[in-house]
């Protein structure tokens, strides 16, 4: 059994990931070739923004999306401590200050509450909020916001937003993880200023490399990121250089890859909440000592991941080793928080500045999720866990 079962997908399709391949190969033009600007409209429409731009990875656009906002040093950026890397990295890179806010025990996205908390704490120096210990904070100033929408759950985006308003904070979604996923009646990646995706393999839209994309509404963050992208180049003139940027440009090939596939996407997005719903259904009758995930009447989870809680961390050892005798495979994410990782000690903070966040990472493991995995399969996995 597969943890993500790309082979069963790539079965479906191969023909027309071949095909595109060889046009790519026939027409030569493997950097910005007329893939990229196809994809971009596509993906652009389907997510229901204005613009699109492609890039190297979820990390580039993560890492555009801020210089395009002018981050730098003596900015504090609010994120999750419970996310990949990447999210936080990309403000660390800049020279700005990731400031840390505890999840929502539920849907493990940031917890509106805290946020606003802490960016008045910042604000004030009144301390009710855990802020990093080593920093001077009456240096730093409040710049933007960065949700992540933890494995394809948008998160509270009306909150959020509302409160990066209020406080003239820029807001970028990390969606990473939620290509695919619906807030209300607005599709994930058209939830903030910018959105972020990553077409890394693993995630819900995913390319046979690395790859990734920023959406927004705005011209003029578009335009930023656009030249940013290819060294700060002018729009008009590529050898003059307008700004500093990077060496961000996607993949010609990998985006022939990706629009064959992005054809049966909305299917598979249909599939995984078909496999959600029957995981849910299965343990809480078969298995009651776990927690599952909420779904939700109005916010539609892109499953990038299928994650339970144990009860304690030795009873989800027990379960993924009960899960390894069957060979069944599954994961924790996340392990260690943020604000615990070696390369962020810097910051000062410390164990029990996020409790919720902190018990999560003890409990939580992800099962095989993917659009092609079977009932037998299912039940296969939740008899393991009783
Ligand atoms: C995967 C991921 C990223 C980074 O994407 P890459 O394409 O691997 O660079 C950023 N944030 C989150 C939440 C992710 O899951």
């Amino acid at each position: 059994m597969q943890f993500i079962d790309l082979a069963a997908q790539q079965k479906l399709i191969r023909d027309k990931i071949e095909a595109n391949i060889k046009k790519v190969l026939d027409h030569g033009q493997y950097v910005m070739g007329p893939e990229i600007g196809e994809l971009e409209q596509r993906l652009g429409e389907y997510v229901g923004v204005k613009h699109a731009v492609a890039c190297s990875s979820g990390t580039d656009a993560l890492l555009l999306a801020l210089m395009a906002d002018d981050v730098g040093p003596g900015d504090a950026v609010f994120t999750s401590p419970f996310t990949f890397i990447a999210t936080a990295e990309v403000i660390s890179l800049l020279g700005a200050t990731p400031v840390f806010v505890d999840i929502d025990p539920e849907t493990y996205n940031i917890d509106p509450y805290q946020l606003d908390m802490a960016i008045n704490s910042l604000k004030s120096g009144s301390g009710e909020h855990p802020m990093p210990g080593n920093v001077d904070l009456s240096s730093l100033t409040p710049k933007g916001i960065i949700p992540v929408d933890l494995f394809g759950l948008p998160a509270d985006y009306g909150r959020i937003n509302r409160i990066g308003r209020g406080n003239g904070l820029f807001v970028i979604e990390d969606a990473a993880q939620s290509f695919g996923g619906k807030y209300k009646s607005q599709m994930a990646c058209s939830l903030g200023d910018i959105g972020c995706t990553s077409f890394f393999p693993a995630k819900p839209l995913g390319c046979y490399g690395d790859g990734g994309m920023c959406f927004t509404d705005s011209d003029e963050l578009a335009e930023k990121m656009r030249s940013l992208c290819i060294h700060g180049q002018n729009q008009d003139d590529k050898y003059e250089n307008v700004r500093i940027g990077i060496n961000g440009r996607f993949d010609t090939l990998q985006a022939a890859i990706l629009l064959s596939k992005f054809e049966i996407f909305p299917g598979e997005v249909e599939k995984r909440q078909d496999v959600a719903i029957k995981y849910n259904k299965f343990i809480s009758h078969q298995a009651p000592d776990l927690v599952t995930p909420e779904i939700f009447p109005d916010i539609i989870s892109a499953w990038a991941q299928y994650s339970i809680l144990a009860q304690d961390s030795n009873h989800r050892s027990m379960l993924q080793e009960k899960l390894k005798q069957k060979s069944i495979p599954s994961a924790v994410y996340y392990s260690k928080p943020l604000h615990l990782q070696t390369a962020f000690k810097d910051l000062g903070y410390k164990a029990g500045d996020f409790p919720v966040c902190e018990n999560r990472s003890k409990r939580i493991f992800s099962l095989p999720m993917h659009p092609y995995l079977s009932d037998k399969d299912q039940d296969k996995i939740v008899k393991a866990l009783c």
